[in-house]
Parts: C-alpha cells; sequence; structure tokens
C-alpha cells in the first residue's frame, strides 16, 4: 500500500515544502493544490486515496470543502489545522473529515495518519468478527471481551461505546458523534456521560487506566482507539 495516491491541498508554500519531502520520500504519489477550488477539482479528476486538507485556505472555508467533497465522494480527509482553529477541526470532523493533525506536526505523525487513512474504511474485513488491540479481543459477533482471555462484562452502554471506536480504529471519534451513536441525537452535548463511560471502560480494559494505552483522549476533540 506504500504507492497510494495522496491529495495535498494547502495555500502555505513552507508547509508544502516539508509535507511534500516526507510524503514522497515514503514512497506515496502526491497532488498538490493551492488552494480549494482546484483541490476539488484534482479530486474529481485523479480520484486520490487520501486528501489531506489545509482548513485556512485563501479561497473558500475548508468545512465548506468537506461539505462539498462529502456529497460525492467517500476518499479518507485528514484535516490540517492550526491551533487556534479548535472549533473548526471539530466542525470538520462532524462534517465527515476522517481525522485531523494539528500544527506543527512530525513527520511521524503525519505518516501514522496517513497510514490508517489508508487501510479501508473498517478495520475489520467483511465477514471478520474478531477484533484485537494489545491484551484486549473482541468477538463482535457474540459481543464478547477478553483481557489476555479472561471474559469481562461491559454494560450495553459500555460495548456500544467501544464498539463505535473499534468501528473507527486508529480515527479520532468527535464527542458528539460518540454521543448521537450510542445515546442518540438528544444527547450531542452531554460530554460528562463520555467522562463517566470512558472513565469505567478504562479501568474495565486498560492495564493502567491512568495511563491508557489504546483508549486515548484527545483534549476538547474526542477519543480514538490506539492501533499500536
Ligand atoms: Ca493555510
Amino acid at each position: 500500500m506504500e504507492n497510494g495516491l495522496i491529495l495535498l491541498i494547502e495555500d502555505e508554500a513552507q508547509m508544502r515544502r516539508f509535507l511534500a519531502i516526507t510524503i514522497k520520500g515514503h514512497g506515496y504519489r502526491l497532488i498538490e493544490s493551492e488552494t480549494a477550488k482546484d483541490g476539488l477539482m484534482q479530486a474529481a479528476m485523479r480520484n486520490p486515496d487520501v486528501i489531506l486538507l489545509d482548513l485556512g485556505l485563501p479561497d473558500m472555508d475548508g468545512i465548506e470543502v468537506i461539505k462539498q467533497l462529502r456529497s460525492w465522494s467517500d476518499t479518507s480527509v485528514i484535516v490540517i489545522s492550526a491551533r487556534e482553529q479548535e472549533e473548526d477541526k471539530i466542525r470538520a470532523l462532524d462534517m465527515g473529515a476522517d481525522d485531523y493533525l494539528t500544527k506543527p506536526f512530525s513527520a511521524g505523525e503525519l505518516l501514522a495518519r496517513i497510514r490508517v487513512a489508508l487501510r479501508h474504511k473498517t478495520p475489520l474485513q467483511p465477514g471478520e468478527h474478531i477484533f484485537s488491540v494489545f491484551d484486549m479481543k473482541v468477538n463482535l459477533s457474540m459481543r464478547q471481551v477478553f483481557i489476555k482471555d479472561a471474559e469481562i462484562h461491559l454494560t450495553p452502554i459500555e460495548y456500544s461505546l467501544l464498539t463505535v471506536l473499534i468501528k473507527n480504529a486508529g480515527k479520532v471519534v468527535t464527542h458528539t458523534h460518540l454521543l448521537k451513536e450510542v445515546w442518540g441525537a438528544n444527547y450531542a452535548n452531554e460530554t460528562q456521560y463520555l467522562r463517566v463511560y470512558m472513565a469505567q471502560l478504562r479501568r474495565k480494559l486498560e492495564s493502567n487506566p491512568a495511563r491508557p494505552k489504546f483508549l486515548i483522549n484527545e483534549p476538547a476533540i474526542g477519543y480514538r482507539l490506539k492501533l499500536s
């Protein structure tokens, strides 16, 4: 999979250079765009595997780019944002972006995000029903969770929360997304529910709940089930 086609939409020349060196240096093919309009056109013409999208573009709001893109494409989108664009980042994820990177980020972080994005939409292939990460094994057809082969009892809410994270394994899942999936649309703002239930999940599944290995908090954004 090291020859995926990546579309980079970024207006800052210096940032583009850094990204281009890293991306091409690891065997990926790269298309560069400086504007949202050109980016959308390239996305339609070249059908890239992953789109890296800067949210602060001169000709269009990055959120609008995602909205337009999502009306006809399900290509993985990783948004690149500045720290002060925290709110935009959350909106971008809720609008259908798959992941994000906050400037400044390292080449290692970028490549890790690209690898996750290049894997298929779901870490489980059709027909597969065992998901495992670190010491945890989940049998999705039997709804059973094991830590080092000992079965762990989860409440229905805890299990549901875990499966939403598994479906999006490796990627950040926003608070709003998790709340809607697990509790329903009316609960989209009840982030304290998440805190309570994530703490319970960590107590049951992590060997050191205070320093979780895979149930990772993404401050102000959501949670990520880390794969390695
Ligand atoms: Ca920019």
